[in-house]
């Protein structure tokens, strides 16, 4: 045994693209998307939730061009979206087309069903002459059909099929000299889906979007979705992640963000330390943790609050946090920077752990902004992993 940490592969190197101002791949941070689910063809409901979704700390945004209503909004989606967007397109390249001459910022074709090598080219040339980046988007629901076979000879293995449908795009895409390209290879099944990631990464040099596809509801989806990404994550595999649930998509960002912050990847907000319970509890914590977790995380600043419930593992946790309680029967100790600085009445808690936990943001980032002024969460972001990366453009330079 050693003391050592768990330490996370290298990062596998990856040729950088742009979405929009956002970089993706090279030594960019991990970069966190969702999509919207509002008709595209409503741009002030789309842009709305678009807004929500950077507010939720998405980077960038994929919006559906399902049809020539939806490519038609697109030019006041883009005029008005605070993030870069990717036009997300199956089955009629003309509305990739139409959504490159709307100014849209990156594509995501799919190579299961936009099969005609030549309108795949008609777009990729439009997409080198606005310098918009590619993602071939490979989901096992929607792969090309298998090709014929010699009697008695065996289907080819789930995932060798998706890794060969990204090939064969990625060949047309090569043989023009487009490079800007992204790769997702998702699957329900997270053994599929990390395999087909595992290959594709040996293969190609390009970022690769990570992703559990239709990963269910948001209990079961949010724990499908971190093993998959986590796993690949652990590799040194991913550039760019986006969680699927069946739910209002701002929900999918929080558990973007904690899959990057579980990994020491990236932080954003508050982490809250807290005790599951149990028998020795002596004060009422459940509501004291919820209550932490709200207040700190509306603050958007990221440091680290334990909220513990005895003396057992309580004294380390609030040690090792910025800010920590470890309570006792009516009374607790209450850690800033690993020294108990007070012990104060069950009833004191929850604000000391704020007026502490208010000097360590002040110390650490300057003024603390209360709750519901906290209109800088999105630009709290620290990118932990990419603390030597080189300068970034625009906005992701902002963020790092
Ligand atoms: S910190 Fe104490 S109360 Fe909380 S789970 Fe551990 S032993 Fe139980």
């Amino acid at each position: 045994m050693t003391d050592e940490p768990f330490a996370l592969a290298p990062r596998r190197k990856s040729r950088p693209v742009y979405v929009g101002d956002v970089q993706v791949g090279g030594n960019a941070p991990i970069v966190v998307q969702t999509m919207t689910n509002t008709d595209t063809a409503d741009a002030k409901a789309t842009v709305e939730q678009i807004a929500r979704l950077a507010d939720a700390g998405a980077e960038v945004v994929r919006v559906a061009v399902p049809d020539k209503r939806a490519a038609e909004a697109l030019p006041n989606v883009i005029r008005d979206t605070p993030v870069p967007l990717i036009a997300d397109i199956h089955f009629d390249h003309r509305l990739a087309l139409a959504s490159i001459e709307a100014g849209i910022h990156g594509l995501r074709l799919n190579p299961g069903n936009i099969r005609d090598a030549t309108k795949v080219r008609q777009v990729v040339q439009a997409a080198k002459e606005r310098g918009i980046s590619i993602r071939i988007g490979v989901n096992e629901g929607s792969l090309p059909p298998i090709p014929a076979l010699a009697t008695g000879e065996l289907p080819p293995p789930k995932t060798q099929r998706m890794v060969d449908a990204a090939l064969w795009e990625i060949g047309i895409l090569e043989e023009m000299g487009f490079e800007d390209i992204k790769l997702s290879l998702k699957a329900f099944d997270v053994p599929t889906m990390v395999t087909a990631y595992r290959e594709i990464a040996k293969r190609v040099p390009y970022p690769l979007h990570l992703g559990v596809t239709e990963a269910g509801t948001p209990g079961s989806g949010t724990v499908r979705s971190a093993v998959g990404i986590g796993v690949l994550l652990s590799e040194g595999i991913g550039d760019t992640i986006r969680v699927s649930l069946a739910a209002d998509p701002v929900e999918e960002l929080p558990v973007c963000w904690d899959i990057l912050k579980s990994l020491n990847l990236r932080q954003r907000g508050a982490t809250i330390v807290a005790c599951p319970t149990c028998g020795r509890i002596e004060v009422d914590l459940i509501p004291l943790a919820n209550q932490v977790e709200e207040h700190f995380k509306a603050l958007g600043k990221p440091i680290t609050v334990a909220v513990m419930g005895c003396v057992v593992n309580g004294p380390g946790e609030s040690r090792d946090a910025d800010v920590g309680l470890a309570a006792g029967k009516g009374k607790g100790a209450i850690f800033r920077k690993g020294e108990v600085v007070r012990t104060v009445r069950e009833d004191e808690f929850f604000t000391a752990l704020l007026e502490e936990g208010r000097k360590v943001i002040v110390e650490r980032f300057g003024e603390a902004e209360a709750p519901g002024e906290a209109s800088t969460v999105g630009e709290e972001v620290i990118a932990l992993a990419s603390a030597t990366s080189r300068t970034l453009p625009g906005r992701a330079a902002r963020r790092t």
